[in-house]
């Protein structure tokens, strides 16, 4: 079992990742104070600020010296506000979204999961799925889930059965390929022995891809997978960057630095969640050509902040 809030020492290096204290500066906002808070006796709803500040990046967790279970908690922490709450704020869903199938029920070996954003651009989501199905073995899932990810970040509770039908759906595939990082670690509880990977390790892992990374590039990695899947990850990115030397959002402990772009907050106004100012931060100082981004919700961010081209990664082949 994950270490608990009982386990911070106070150390703050939490803070060095996290684009919420990066964008307000405020001791109260950030995960360490959080952390403090509970083990002082604090309420949810005395923190209720910061717990709702938090983009779920999940940077904080693959920093922390102590192993504490941070993304977890960040998630319990939402559950157990909303228990006794009655104002939300303003980037709260309203209505739940109800699911809708596109894909195709099919005995194939991968299915891709594209998520919200990318399920609403085709154009980025056909080529990504052109991309992914060369060898045939890859396609478009019936239920992606993109409303229990809605669910899961909001920490609200699931509709009767939606849980159920969304992982009957996924029982055909041995490999799911999930665009949306918040939905992997669920994943791979639900589904043990099933092998969930994001978008920018699928695509990459063909070679060719690759071949179109070098040293002017920034890599933006998604931050919710990869922290997800942390060590392993830091190994497949490490490899990357030898082989192609394309720069990317990583720091020097291979923590990832986020946008939260994808975060509900990020989705619903860029520049108050910080995320263009943080795409900013990512960018300062680089001598590039090019922005890559494995999460559609980046682009937008990095299009407000770059003056350089910026391209997902399912577009890549065609530059
Ligand atoms: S999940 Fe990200 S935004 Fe939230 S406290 Fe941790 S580092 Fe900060
Ligand atoms: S890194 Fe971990 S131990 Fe240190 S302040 Fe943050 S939560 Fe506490």
């Amino acid at each position: 079992m994950s270490k608990g809030h009982e386990s911070c020492s106070g150390c703050g290096v939490c803070l060095l990742s996290c684009p919420v204290w990066h964008h307000r500066h405020t001791m109260s906002y950030t995960r360490k104070a959080r952390a403090k808070a509970m083990q002082g006796g604090a309420t949810h709803e005395e923190i209720a600020l910061a717990i709702d500040a938090c983009l779920l990046c999940g940077a904080c967790e693959a920093s922390c010296p102590e192993g504490i279970g941070l993304a977890a908690l960040n998630i319990l922490q939402r559950q157990e506000l909303n228990r006794t709450r009655n104002d939300y704020p303003e980037w709260y869903p309203g209505e739940l979204p109800v699911h809708k199938a596109e894909g195709t029920v099919s005995g194939r070996a991968s299915l891709f999961l594209p998520g919200e954003l990318l399920g609403k651009d085709t154009a980025t989501r056909g080529a990504v799925l052109k991309q992914l199905g060369k060898n045939g073995r890859t396609t478009l899932a019936v239920d992606d889930g993109r409303d229990i990810a809605l669910i899961i970040e909001a920490g609200l509770p699931m509709r009767p059965g939606r849980l159920e039908s969304f992982i009957s759906a996924l029982n055909p595939a041995r490999t799911l390929i999930v665009a949306e990082g918040l939905l992997h670690r669920p994943l791979r509880k639900w589904l043990p022995a099933k092998k969930i990977i994001g978008l920018g390790e699928a695509l990459l892992s063909k070679g060719r891809l690759r071949q179109n990374l070098n040293c002017r590039d920034l890599y933006v990695i998604e931050s919710r997978g990869y922290h997800a899947d942390h060590k392993r990850l830091v190994l497949f990115y490490d490899r990357l960057r030898r082989e192609t030397g394309c720069q990317t959002n990583l720091d020097l402990q291979r923590v990832a630095f986020s946008t939260g772009a994808s975060s509900l907050q990020g989705r619903r106004d860029l520049t108050a969640s910080g995320c263009i100012e943080n795409a900013g931060r990512i960018l300062k100082g680089r001598k590039i050509d090019r922005v890559i981004v494995e999460d559609l919700a980046d682009a937008g961010a990095f299009r407000l902040a770059a003056d350089v081209p910026v391209v997902h990664i399912g577009l890549l082949e065609q530059e």
